[in-house]
């Protein structure tokens, strides 16, 4: 057995080392999952949705130390681990309320003595490779739709959030899912890679597009449903009708809400030339007021970066704004340890030819860019290689939603950002992936429809 420590990222502190998977007990578990998923498949889906209910329950009942766990080992600030626990509880509400009517047997036709019908069916066993920046809600979007519609999940949380990993095991397995049914596997992107020579029915994965391409090129040939949940480097525009106060709170919020390390995370902001100087402005006082501090705190607005490897790249990505002319308003700088931190940064006067505004930053720093008008904008939010959100602050929805149009990205925000729906599929274009998670989709993803030809004797 192999053993993985966990360090909090605030503090550099070892939190614990955990009993670890190695290629071997993945081939075993990934061996038992095949052999129990059929049993599972055959459980009433009243019972399957019983069990959901009994984890949401217990979910319930532990959030304060569940949030805390989360905390301690990515240096999320507590109110924001709390409101994830929270938000994957109003997801899990609306997967029970919708599966029955997802697995339902559809009669498309029905004459003269044959009939047509669709049958939902599991997948199978699927793998889950998951990220750890929300690892409740992108484990949670995975493994509670496909654990209803009677597949077997094989779940590798992040090595960044494997305490919380086996939580959401632990929790499972109390609430009736069997051991073989939800399989934890924990370990770095070894255990990962041996998880991809398993036999697999579905890839469910979230994480760097670096990761997702790899994983892609090793499936490709095995014909396994591939879907893939990537960066992004999401735009918004704010147009010069805009209330410049209202549109800076709110996209100061989006850049910077979980240290910025959230996919979704606005990127790139683009401001109309007649009220540029008034949002920087507005921009700048907001973000003065986020508080740095320990991830525990309850008024702690910006925590610790997760990965210490990523402040390299933040550091690089000022360095390179600052060579090409940007102008540093506020941030810049690696904050003192120990633990990982960067101060909130600011720019403005950036351009795409600067790393800033093309390569995923996740973290608390921002580019913000003058423009002319909506045609500069949108040519600048899709001068990118991804496509997760983009969104414009204009008091005109029709302005907005004829840009938006234009946009190439999965989803689109008028006057708001950062936004996830359990309603709406959550999807990306381009390197941010293929495939979606959440609304009704969301759920249909895990199962194959089989079509059924039944003519009468
Ligand atoms: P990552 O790609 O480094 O790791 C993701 C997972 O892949 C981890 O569990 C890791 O152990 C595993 N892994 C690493 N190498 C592997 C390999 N060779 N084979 C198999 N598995 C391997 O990403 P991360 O740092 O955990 O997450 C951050 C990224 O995730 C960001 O780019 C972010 O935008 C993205 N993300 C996207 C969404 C979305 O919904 N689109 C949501 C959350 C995060």
């Amino acid at each position: 057995m192999n053993s993985l420590q966990i360090h909090n990222p605030a503090t550099g502190a070892l939190i614990t080392t955990l009993p670890a998977d190695d290629a071997t007990s993945v081939t075993t578990k990934a061996a038992q999952a095949r052999a129990a998923q059929p049993a599972w498949a055959a459980v009433p889906l009243a019972e399957r949705k019983a069990c959901i209910t009994r984890f949401r329950a217990g979910m319930v009942a532990e959030l304060d130390g569940l949030a805390a766990t989360m905390t301690a080992e990515t240096g999320k600030p507590i109110k924001m681990s709390r409101n994830e626990l929270n938000g994957l509880l109003a997801r899990i509400d609306f997967f029970l309320a919708e599966v029955d009517a997802q697995l339902a047997t559809q009669t498309v036709f029905a004459e003269g003595g044959m009939t047509e019908q669709i049958q939902h069916t599991p997948l199978g066993v699927v793998a889950n490779i998951s990220a750890w920046n929300y690892p409740w809600f992108v484990g949670g979007n995975v493994y509670v739709p496909a654990l209803l519609t009677g597949n077997a999940v094989l779940y590798k949380p992040s090595e960044f959030a494997a305490m919380s990993g086996l939580a959401m095991a632990r929790l499972l397995h109390a609430a009736g899912v069997p051991k073989d049914v939800f399989v934890p596997l924990i370990g770095t992107g070894e255990v990962g890679a041996a998880l991809m020579a398993q036999k697999i029915d579905g890839m469910f994965f979230t994480g760097s597009y670096a990761t997702g391409a790899k994983i892609a090129q090793v499936l490709a040939p095995r014909m396994v449903k591939l879907q893939l949940e990537l960066g992004g480097k999401d735009p918004t525009y704010v147009a010069e009708d805009a209330d410049p106060k209202a549109a800076a709170e709110s996209l100061a919020d989006g850049a910077m809400y979980n240290t910025g390390q959230s996919c979704c995370s606005v990127e790139r902001i683009y401001v109309h030339e007649k009220i540029h100087d008034a949002f920087v402005a507005a921009f700048i006082g907001s973000v003065k007021t986020f508080k740095v501090g320990s991830p525990a705190a309850e008024d702690t607005y910006i925590g610790a970066i997760t990965r210490a490897p990523q402040l390299d790249v933040l550091e690089a990505q000022v360095a390179d704004a600052q060579a090409k002319g940007a102008t540093l308003l506020t941030g810049g700088t690696r904050l003192p340890g120990p633990g990982n931190w960067f101060a909130p940064t600011v720019f403005k006067d950036v351009n795409h030819s600067m790393e800033l505004m093309r390569e995923e930053s996740f973290g608390p720093i921002i580019g913000i860019q003058k423009v002319s008008g909506d045609l500069e904008a949108v040519s600048l939010m899709n001068d990118t290689r991804y496509g997760l959100t983009a969104g414009m602050f204009t008091q005109d929805e029709a302005r907005a939603k004829a840009l938006l149009a234009q946009v190439n990205s999965g989803s689109v925000y008028w006057n708001c950002c950062d936004r996830v729906s359990p309603r709406l599929p959550w999807s990306g274009h381009g390197d941010s992936g293929v495939g979606l998670t959440l609304s009704t989709y969301g759920i249909a993803t895990f199962t194959r429809p089989k079509a059924w030809h039944l003519r009468q004797a």
